[in-house]
């Protein structure tokens, strides 16, 4: 089968003719019909991410058609299903309170084992998988797989976002805008934060409340005008320290502040503004993943007609151009995610 390999840090992919994967006994072999370009990707490619090394297939928001099942799997042939890219054991003290995404046992196709950067995907530990809805493109629902669904419970699951409320989402990349788009959809207010115009009026045309440039003015202070004291909820996603420390002094005494970008690499953020933590009372969250028995929320809000997704979609892209949009994390992006959908070419 034709894959995307990673053979050296931030150079392009590698399309190489690889073996199939093997199918687990516990999961089926996906034959993958999209797979989405994450910025989880770009630190891996870049040789940021601790554990992605290179003869890595990467890809972990994926979406696929069954084309082998293991004996024990709880699908069959021809099921088109998403996976969220922790895949949890079930067992563990973690999995039994229902808290799949902190898993003391993951298996993460795209990071540590062979990913959706390819024409097939092995899927082990299958229960962790949901149905594609009737009617869902399947390049819509590889979203669903990381940063729709780490959105989703970023805001439903840590912050407890309310109708309402004011929301502040620094960073408009892929997970940034699903949270916008997500936060409109509960009845937030909505302020989005980025460096790049053409993203702010994108999510203006989406219908966000406010828009602030953080490259022509201190974006905290801005937000704590336009919000008349502050967010009650920031979510911070892009992983760096001025957007990290943004987000904190963003938000009115009592706010919740929710970590959804990956602070790793040569960006890591060492320094908080505690204080500013200790004199607002803030609560701060870290969020990675979500749970997988909370899909049926966030698929019933899609499939119910009472958000839309699409806008999150830019492009749709051959497997030969993963690594070119790779790179293109490395400087501003434009507004959407690309999403790999033909892997003949
Ligand atoms: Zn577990
Ligand atoms: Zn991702």
């Amino acid at each position: 089968m034709r894959a995307a390999v990673l053979r050296e840090y931030n150079a392009d992919l590698s399309i190489e003719d690889v073996p199939m994967p093997e199918c687990p006994a516990d999961g089926v072999v996906l034959k993958v019909l999209a797979c989405g370009v994450c910025r989880s990707d770009w630190h891996g490619w870049s040789g940021e991410h601790p554990r992605v090394k290179p003869g890595q297939i990467q890809g972990h928001e994926y979406c696929g058609e069954v084309v082998e099942a293991g004996p024990d799997s709880q699908w069959q042939v021809g099921d088109k299903l998403v996976a969220p890219f922790i895949l949890a054991c079930g067992t563990c003290p973690q999995c039994r309170e229902g808290q799949q995404h902190t898993c003391f046992d993951q298996r993460l196709p795209g990071f540590i084992e062979p990913g959706a950067f390819a024409e097939y995907v092995a899927v082990p530990r299958d229960f962790n998988l949901a149905r594609l809805p009737e009617g869902m493109s399947p390049t819509l629902a590889a979203g669903l797989g990381c940063r729709v669904t780490t959105a989703w419970h970023a805001l439903t699951g840590r912050a407890a976002l309310q109708g309402g409320e004011w929301l502040a989402v620094h960073g408009t990349g892929g997970i940034g805008l699903s949270a916008a788009i997500l936060g409109r959809a509960l009845g937030a207010h909505v302020v989005v934060v980025d460096v790049v115009q053409e993203k702010l009026d994108h999510a203006l045309s989406l219908g966000m409340d406010a828009a602030v440039n953080a490259a022509e003015e201190d974006a905290a202070a801005k937000i704590r005008e336009i919000t008349g004291g502050g967010a009650h909820v920031s979510v911070e996603a892009l992983g760096i320290p001025q957007t990290v420390n943004a987000s904190i002094r963003c938000l009115r005494p009592l706010g919740r502040h929710v970590q959804v970008g990956m602070p790793v690499g040569h960006h890591a953020v060492q320094e908080v503004d505690m204080n500013a933590v200790y004199m607002a009372n803030l609560a701060l969250y870290g969020t990675r993943g979500m749970p997988s028995h909370r899909y049926p929320s966030l698929l019933g809000l899609i499939t119910r007609g009472k958000v839309d997704m699409s806008p999150l979609i830019a492009r749709e892209i051959p497997l030969s151009q993963a690594g070119a949009e790779l790179a293109a994390f490395n400087g501003p992006t434009p507004p959407g995610v690309a999403v790999i959908t033909d892997f003949t070419r």
